[in-house]
């Protein structure tokens, strides 16, 4: 299969009429100024000149803001920049992150002409007092409308959903999900909410209205998410907003986050506790005492079944005093596994036993 490579040009939404109480539109993006056709030239060159693999698949994206909410001149002109790749052959396909109500016939339509191919809609919840509570300024009916028209139109469709909005609790980010599966994306993006400086969840954090969720509890959230939207097919892209200069470990003097679940690996954090519950499971369900497990699993993901900082293989010893083997094989398929019990205690016991009776043989 080919590498997919994806060119980020950021797009940030200076002046945008909404207020979302988790957004500082300048940290978001990590742009503080309006791009030009000429900046997202620039940025598009370099990745171009910089991706070696000139058969893997790459795909212009313009991240960061309501693209469909700029200026229609602005959204034209970035277009054009990005299609012109296209026409040479140079990228393969184009995406494009709005908001729900930034969606209707003649801006998908326009987007069709540009040959753009995904469109990612910021939902964050499917409850309207959350969203409402969140300022967001659109509801679910406007995320069902634009979902469909999106399809109808025969782009991929893609979803972006929060976890720890104020008010919002792990039932109700359950239920955006299974509301979000209904709309049939062909990909998610899952977002922890992080307090940025500047936003008004930064002054509810002061004055106690809001307590943002901790790394423990995003990562227990996430991987039921992960797991409902992986159940039914739909990637997962990512778990987590990306590392960048401002967005990074709150207390650093260059960083815009004040609070929040932030970790630099959180979705390794998602995917290795997902691991870890499979081998615990596995286990659990012998009727001995396991002593030592093997794993083989594909080496993309040999470093999620260790854990961050090899969290699992202390974690089993720990708790259930298991030894965890990880073995890598490029036959096993990515995220699938061959999990072995390879030895139980009472092996263990008798081993110790044999040898005790060797000793007493020899002697
Ligand atoms: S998150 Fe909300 S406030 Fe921020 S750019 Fe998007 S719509 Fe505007």
């Amino acid at each position: 299969m080919k590498k997919k490579y994806v060119i980020p040009v950021f797009v940030p939404h200076l002046g945008c009429p909404n207020d979302c109480v988790f957004c500082n539109q300048k940290s978001i993006s990590g742009q503080k100024k309006n791009i030009t056709k000429e900046d997202a030239k620039k940025t598009i060159e370099y990745y171009l000149d910089n991706i070696k693999d000139k058969k893997g698949k790459k795909e212009i994206a313009f991240f960061g803001g309501s693209f469909t909410g700029i200026d229609v001149n602005v959204q034209e002109e970035l277009l054009q920049v990005a299609y012109e790749y296209i026409k040479k052959g140079q990228v393969d396909s184009i995406r494009i992150s709005t908001r729900p109500d930034y969606i209707n016939r003649e801006i998908l339509k326009r987007l069709k002409k540009y040959k753009v191919k995904t469109i990612e809609l910021g939902v964050q919840s499917t409850n309207d007092y959350i969203l409402k509570r969140a300022n967001r300024g659109h509801d679910f009916n406007d995320v069902k409308k634009a979902s469909k028209l999106i399809r109808w139109y025969g782009f991929n469709l893609g979803h972006q959903m929060m976890v720890g909005l104020p008010e919002s609790t792990r039932n109700d980010e359950i239920n955006t999900a299974k509301a979000l599966i209904k709309l049939k994306p062909k990909m998610v993006r899952i977002y922890p909410v992080l307090v940025i400086k500047g936003t008004r969840l930064e002054k509810e954090c002061e004055e106690g209205i809001y307590e943002p969720l901790t790394v423990v509890q995003a990562v227990e959230i996430c991987k039921q998410l992960v797991r409902m939207f992986v159940n039914k097919k739909i990637d997962v892209i990512r778990v987590g907003l990306q590392n960048t200069d401002e967005i990074c470990e709150p207390g650093k003097e260059e960083s815009e986050v004040i609070a929040g679940p932030f970790h630099p690996a959180f979705r390794q954090l998602v995917e290795s506790s997902m691991w870890y519950d499979a081998i615990v499971e596995k286990i659990k369900r012998l009727n001995v005492k396991v002593k030592e497990v093997k794993v083989t699993v594909n080496p993309i993901d040999i470093n999620n079944v260790i854990g961050h900082k090899k969290e699992n293989v202390k974690k089993l010893k720990e708790m259930y005093e298991v030894d965890l083997i990880v073995k890598q094989d490029k036959k096993i398929k990515q995220g699938k596994s061959k999990i072995e019990i390879t030895k139980k205690y009472n092996d263990f016991l008798e081993g110790t036993e044999d040898e005790k009776i060797k000793e007493k043989v020899t002697k």
